[in-house]
């Protein structure tokens, strides 16, 4: 039987983690041979998650093999996936992204909706198929989706995301709110991150009509703390333009518990983020209230301007 390699994005959050774990186990159920891959260091917060349920890490993944049956979560974008990705055989896609950078040879099955987690997806999947989720599983899960909707407070959220939750919390048996808080505050623990490492947790590049941007995010219940080093992590993205040709680089730094954030930005494109957001930048700083989310509220009006 063929092997089929299943992963997430590369900087990988707790969806891209957990949504690459419940499709193997899924896969396993239906008598496949799967396996679930990383293609980075594991964050904080998912470190936080997977300790919780006792799961372990999955391997980390460098690069593919030429025709190496894969699958992917959470992404689509070739430049956000692994290394000779243009030459695996992607058996399927699963993922809540708008579709960029994405082609193949072969056809294949390709399940996108607009909902707040990948893992919401394939909470559907397990239901097609009527196959049972343990309760390991419905704990990393619901993680996924307390993550990537924070705790369903992101504008991406749907009453799909909140309905899956709140039956997978049921089955985990966690309070999702405590729990959630718990996990999402785990992830705000920057302290021995270096600037460097800052600007990578939550990291994606993207290209619109010639211009290359990269928008990473970070998390924090307080965005003084992590402004109050403002010009290190200025540094670090200016770096990060000049090494990787970008034309412009955001970082949000999201304010989990007020659902705000404020932007830092470097590049020979600032214009286009005062453009997309409507502000003026002071000292390359702005403060956005309301804006959580990179996919909905950050990358789409970064396209509208590029
Ligand atoms: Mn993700
Ligand atoms: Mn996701």
């Amino acid at each position: 039987m063929e092997k089929i390699l299943i992963f997430g994005h590369k900087n990988p959050d707790t969806d891209t983690i957990m949504s690459a774990i419940a499709m193997a186990n899924l896969k396993n159920k239906l008598k496949k041979e799967a396996k679930a891959y990383r293609l980075g260091n594991i964050n904080k917060e998912t470190k936080f998650a997977l300790d919780y349920f006792r799961q372990e890490e999955p391997e980390l993944l460098e690069d593919l093999e030429n025709s190496q049956s894969v699958i992917l979560v959470d992404h689509n974008d070739f430049g956000q996936s692994v290394k000779n990705i243009e030459n695996a055989n992607i058996l399927e896609v699963v993922d809540h992204h708008k579709i960029s950078g994405f082609s193949t040879s072969e056809p294949l099955y390709y399940t996108a909706m607009p909902v707040g987690c990948t893992a919401t997806i394939i909470y559907g999947m397990y239901k097609n198929k009527n196959i049972e989720i343990d309760s390991k599983i419905a704990g990393l899960m619901a993680s996924a989706i307390i993550s990537d909707t924070l705790l369903l407070k992101s504008p991406t959220t749907t009453d799909l995301d909140k309905k899956v939750l709140e039956e997978l919390g049921e089955i985990a048996k966690i309070d999702v709110k405590e729990y959630g808080l718990e996990m999402l505050k785990a992830g705000t623990d920057l302290s021995d991150f270096s600037a460097d490492e800052l600007i990578n947790i939550d990291s994606k590049p993207f290209s619109t009509n010639g211009v290359n941007y990269q928008v990473a995010q970070v998390n924090t219940a307080s965005i003084e703390e992590v402004i109050k080093d403002k010009e290190k992590i200025e540094n670090a993205m200016k770096n990060f333009i000049s090494k990787n040709s970008q034309d412009l680089f955001v970082l949000l730094i999201t304010d989990i518990l007020e659902n705000n954030s404020q932007i830092l930005v470097a590049g020979s494109r600032k214009d286009i983020a005062e453009k997309a957001f409507n502000v003026k930048l002071n000292d390359n700083t702005a403060f956005l209230p309301g804006v959580v989310s990179r996919k909905k509220q950050v990358v789409p009006v970064i396209d509208k301007n590029c």
